[in-house]
């Protein structure tokens, strides 16, 4: 049976990918890829990204770069988004894919994950660093690594925002500025996913990852239609612990009054090092991790280009 299985997935992959390649010559993250990105921003050298430190500063510089490499540019006058944080100085980094379709490029689609954490964690072994690989390094990760895929794909009538949060761990501050600026613009959003914690995989679950308010909007029920798979599901613990509103996605719905949802794989039983300094790179499934990333790929694809706005609140 499984063998069966494989085949039919084998065959259906070479299918899409002909049909991609024919479309566009874009090539999909790899494990490998993953890991270095993953390693720099979980490095000791970045001293767990806390908000106002030279780390978060570093791991800044470094998005910008992958940005302006990969042909993203700065949404504002540079690519940093500055606010005050509770008398500290510090920015989101937004970086902006224009819609290639005269019409539907006013409308927007953001792609967000916080890249700050907490800077130290309470000493194990001589170790006081929290890395934050995770949490989250990991889902940095992910929009870094579709930015520069949908830079090269240019497949893309919508406008895309792809948004590296400062101050989350402060409480949300980097998102309620920017879905603050957002509206004041009159900004066009049609949708938000956000990324938090996708470095572990889930165990025992018919889906890949879970999506925060899955109940509010048929996002999760469109996804999983556009990729052709069971990608995200329902995670009652997600529901229990309220996380729809505890991570950069709420300020958003909150302004804009649309879909704003968060995709992770956190579930509370799978991973033991939640604000834990051994929330280190050596835990992270890197193989995991580029399989999910890419695997949102055709699901942002058609949210980004469908006619009409097919995700909607319920
Ligand atoms: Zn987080």
């Amino acid at each position: 049976m499984k063998n069966i299985l494989l085949i039919v997935v084998s065959l259906l992959f070479i299918n899409c990918k002909q049909v991609t390649n024919a479309q566009a010559p874009t090539a999909p993250t790899t494990a490998s890829e993953v890991g270095e990105i993953m390693k720099f921003l979980a490095s000791d050298d970045l001293a767990g990204r806390d908000t106002g430190s030279e780390g978060l500063d570093k791991a800044a510089t470094f998005i910008e770069k992958e940005f302006k490499e990969s042909g993203i540019q700065p949404y504002f006058e540079t690519y940093r988004d500055t606010f005050d944080a509770k008398g500290i100085a510090t920015y989101n980094v937004v970086g902006f894919l224009k819609g290639t379709d005269e019409k539907l490029a006013n409308e927007f689609v953001i792609i967000g994950a916080h890249f700050d954490h907490i800077g130290n964690g309470k000493e194990v072994n001589g170790d006081i660093i929290a890395n934050g690989a995770n949490d989250n390094a990991a889902g940095s990760t992910a929009v870094i690594s579709l930015a520069k895929q949908f830079a090269q794909l240019k497949d893309n009538k919508r406008s895309i925002l792809f948004v590296l949060f400062g101050a989350e761990e402060r409480g949300l501050l980097g998102s309620v500025h920017l879905a603050k600026v957002l509206k004041e613009k009159k900004l066009d959003l049609y949708a938000m996913v956000n990324f938090e914690m996708i470095g572990v995989p889930l165990n025992d679950k018919s889906y890949k990852a879970y999506i925060t308010g899955f109940e509010i909007s048929n996002m999760a029920e469109k996804i999983n239609e556009y990729v052709g798979s069971e990608l995200v599901g329902y995670l009652a613990k997600a529901k229990e612990f309220q996380l729809f509103r505890r991570s950069d996605n709420y300020p958003f719905y909150e302004q804009f009054k649309v879909p704003c949802q968060t995709i992770s794989t956190f579930d509370f039983t799978n991973y033991d090092y939640y604000h834990h300094v051994d929330d280190e790179v050596s835990e992270m499934n890197f193989e995991f991790m580029a399989e999910l990333i890419n695997d949102c790929v055709p699901a942002i694809t058609k949210m980004v280009n469908t006619e009409a706005k097919e995700i909607r609140l319920k």
